[in-house]
């Protein structure tokens, strides 16, 4: 990997190991909750908290922070596994803050014993209203001076299903006065009667965020608790629990969270396109799920590229989308195959090429890797050509094909327009050429040169395929923060399919994956829709920048 200086994570690390702290061991986790599936924002955070790890010789664990029972599903933890294992990383342990609760309800009640929780009657709006403001202090609930042995047996009575949903809480007893507003006596426990999905019904009393996330990294020992930066406020809180609890000791991190233009990236709007049907599923190849790139045609390794390209920053910012599609074209072009594909067919007569001849032409697979090997190309007198390489009345710099103009076909011979046909409706329906025998390519005498080179497929030899051709999902920069519904910005052509496209013969053998480049079109991935006499191409990314800014 490239010479670059070290992150601030990095140099966290790098003094903690210089100074003995935990004796130099380094344990990170990444903890995402299993109600959605991952976003190439968690993807920035897998790089992270596993690239660290790996670099400091440390492991990472993967906790699902599954403390919310009615959004979760083990769905998501399948695929959430499934992604993580894609992108190239491999967990130490398994772990899950469920797995934690018979622990963590200990925990909060030694809080209680050391007078540092209550349980509070008050309702959700009640708590509110004394919260105060970030300018005016709180003022204490009525229920705030309960004895230890009163908060001790409620909290049993709560997790034995005395009350209905939202009749108690149990609160940290911090400072209502505090200037940080989460030292306020934040909830830490709240009475939900939901089946969990691995808990079942052993629990009616789920842990808060703020209770259970620091309190499960210090149960494994982590040392390094990275998240995003609108946890900065969190810190103390995260600090004050360990330090009551005297328990070990983990430290919260933060970085800027991974925003990429023309996307949304929170579970919560990319759940709602697929719940609406603005998409296909979670794994649409539009979608900046890490399951949609790879659908779309999006290697592991351009992801990490990508990754480690917009480094780790202490400040939000937004990300432009075309940094992530110059990492996957940059790789494909050393590592995709060339192949011919019409998208747009109008058929193209050799009128001087001897009717029934068949050639096979020899074609280079890829001219960025001699490995890559070569292939046959099968040429004969009627072909198809790009609808759009010829024009019937061309400006003085179209070097492709119009009436008298010659052009190149692609592993093959020299041709010249000499004449063409329209259908009723106007649209040419064929071009007919005449071909130099000497010049084909690789043993051209013909001592002619033409600035144009054209792709082509055999008419009579030529598969069929559907092309998907993908445009962003979202027609405005930062969708999530215009006014309005960010559903309203969707661009209504983010979706072109192209049902009968003709493409060389052997693509019919291409496998959901199979990653391409269809000359002078872009780079395309087979698609799991594809079936034995019809492959399904996915464009992947275009093959130079086009977006117009
Ligand atoms: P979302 O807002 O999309 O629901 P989340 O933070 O609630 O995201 P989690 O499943 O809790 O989702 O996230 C797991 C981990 O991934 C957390 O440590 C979180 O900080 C990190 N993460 C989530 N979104 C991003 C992002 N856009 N950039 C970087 N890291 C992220
Ligand atoms: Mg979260
Ligand atoms: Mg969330």
């Amino acid at each position: 990997s490239e010479e670059r200086s070290l992150n601030f994570l990095e140099q966290i690390v790098e003094d903690d190991i210089a100074n003995g702290v935990n004796g130099g061991r380094v344990l990170t986790r990444f903890p995402p909750e299993p109600n959605g599936y991952l976003h190439i924002g968690h993807a920035k955070s897998i790089c992270l908290n596993f690239g660290l790890a790996q670099k400091y010789n440390g492991q990472t664990n993967l906790r699902f922070d599954d403390t919310n029972p009615v959004t979760e599903d083990t769905e998501y933890v399948d695929s959430i596994k499934a992604d993580i294992q894609w992108l190239g990383f491999q967990w130490a342990t398994e772990r899950y803050a469920s797995d934690y609760f018979e622990q963590l309800y200990n925990f909060a009640a030694d809080l209680i014993k050391k007078g540092l929780a209550y349980v509070d009657d008050s309702t959700p709006a009640e708590i509110a209203a004394l919260k105060g403001t970030p300018t005016e202090p709180g003022k204490d609930s009525p229920f705030r001076s309960r004895s230890v042995e009163e908060n001790l047996q409620l909290f049993a009575d709560m997790r034995a299903g005395k009350y209905p949903d939202g009749a108690k809480v149990l609160r940290a007893k911090i400072d209502m006065a505090a200037p940080n507003m989460h030292l306020r006596d934040p909830l830490m426990y709240r009475i939900k009667h939901a089946r969990h999905h691995r808990t079942g019904d052993a629990w009616c009393i789920y842990p808060m965020y703020d209770f259970a996330h620091g309190q499960s990294d210090s149960i494994e020992h982590i040392t390094h608790s990275i998240c995003t930066l609108e946890f900065v406020p969190h810190r103390p809180l995260y600090d004050w629990f360990i330090e009551k609890l005297d328990i070990f000791p983990s430290h919260q991190y933060e970085f800027a969270r991974l925003s990429l233009n023309y996307t949304v990236m929170s579970k919560r709007k990319l759940l709602q396109l697929v719940n609406e049907g603005h998409v296909s599923g979670w794994d649409d190849p539009r979608m900046p799920t890490l399951s949609g790139y790879r659908r779309r045609g999006y290697t592991p390794s351009s992801i990490r590229t990508f990754a480690e390209r917009i480094g780790v920053q202490k400040r939000d910012n937004l990300i432009d989308v075309g940094l992530l599609e110059f990492c996957i074209r940059e790789e494909l072009n050393k590592t995709a195959n060339r192949v011919m594909a019409v998208l747009d067919p109008v058929k193209l007569v050799i009128t001087n090429y001897p009717e029934g001849l068949v050639e096979e032409l020899d074609a280079d697979n890829n001219p960025e890797d001699e490995a890559a090997g070569h292939r046959q190309v099968t040429f004969s007198n009627t072909l198809y050509i790009e609808r759009d390489d010829f024009m019937e009345d061309p400006p003085k710099k179209f070097f492709r094909l119009g009436p008298g103009l010659a052009v190149r076909l692609k592993y093959a011979y020299i041709v010249k327009c000499d004449s063409f046909e329209k259908d009723a409706d106007g649209n040419v329906s064929t071009i007919y050429c005449s071909y130099l025998p000497e010049s084909r390519s690789g043993s051209d005498k013909s001592g002619l040169t033409v600035k144009g080179t054209i792709h082509w497929v055999s008419a009579a030899h030529a598969a069929q395929a559907e092309i998907r051709v993908y445009d962003r999902l979202f027609s405005v920069e930062n969708p999530a923060s215009e006014e309005g519904d960010f559903k309203s910005f969707i661009n209504p052509h983010s979706l072109k399919v192209i049902p009968n496209a003709m493409v060389e013969p052997a693509l019919l053998e291409a496998k959901p994956g199979d990653r391409f480049q269809f000359l002078r079109l872009g780079y395309f991935c087979a698609d799991p829709d594809s079936t034995p006499g019809k492959p399904v191409f996915n464009r992947t990314v275009t093959l130079k920048d086009t977006w117009a800014k």
